[in-house]
């Protein structure tokens, strides 16, 4: 694919990038790199504009409370309307933890309720004793155009509980983990091209695979058709991450 760009949007890297989340950004920067397609790398910050049409992929990683609160009147205001429009001409947009929150109607911190985007239906709320959910986690996803289930496997760190409207789709089932909200047995959204989990680690670099089908499905392509990779670190990363979480 020698014309081929990833054009990528990065929604607050500045302050939503917790545990890492920017090592997402590295990872689909390298496969795509290592294949001979391009990669465009946009930052997006509080106030700025985004067009719909301009990127392929748009990305909000995890944060603190207090600075998804910074985030979040903004994200309504000023990006709202063009992630609506991205999602719907079939772009991705990726959301970790904090930005799966985001994604959704609203998060409840105590008397206060943070906005969300709607752009799929779910709610969270931070638990009334502050307990979080935190652990290694792995999950079983199925994906369009793969040849069965897979794992995703992560680190989890959320106060927030997550419930879906009953029209939405997990990104996963729990296997190992608390998962959206602990008691569900589902992890993540799914919707479309819009997609959200509570996996950090980062995401991408413990899933190789994952990595690829986002990669190949922003570009419109089969994600068999990518160029097999060297993959030794990454399986590597993979299984160390499933062993931490008992799977
Ligand atoms: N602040 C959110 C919560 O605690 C998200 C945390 C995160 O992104 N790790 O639920």
């Amino acid at each position: 694919m020698p014309d081929q760009t990833l054009r990528v949007c990065a929604l607050y890297p500045d302050l939503m990038n917790i545990y890492a989340d920017r090592g997402n950004m590295v990872m689909l920067e390298r496969r795509c790199s290592w294949r001979g397609i391009g990669f465009a790398l946009t930052a997006a910050g509080l106030g700025d504009e985004i067009d719909p049409e301009a990127h392929d992929l748009f990305y909000l990683g995890g944060g603190q409370d207090r600075d998804q609160q910074l985030c979040a009147q903004d994200l309504v205001d000023t990006k709202r309307d063009a992630l609506h429009a991205a999602a719907g001409r079939g772009a991705i947009v990726l959301g970790i933890c904090g930005g799966i929150q985001l994604l959704g109607d609203h998060y409840e911190l105590g008397d206060e309720r943070v906005p969300g985007i709607g752009l799929v239906d779910l709610k969270t709320v931070r638990a009334i004793d502050g307990t979080r959910l935190i652990g290694n986690v792995a999950i079983e996803v199925e994906l369009a155009g793969l040849d069965g289930p897979r794992v995703l496997a992560g680190f989890e760190n959320h106060g927030g509980r997550t419930t879906l409207g009953a029209g939405e789709t997990p990104l996963g089932r729990v296997l190992k983990g608390h998962g959206n909200d602990g008691r569900s047995g589902f992890e993540g959204v799914h919707h479309g091209t819009v997609i959200g989990t509570y996996l950090h680690g980062p995401l991408l670099p413990k899933n190789a695979w994952f990595a690829d089908w986002l990669l190949a499905t922003a570009l419109g392509v089969a994600p068999d058709s990518l160029a097999p990779l060297d993959d030794a670190l990454e399986d590597a990363a993979h299984a160390s991450a499933r062993r931490a979480a008992g799977v």
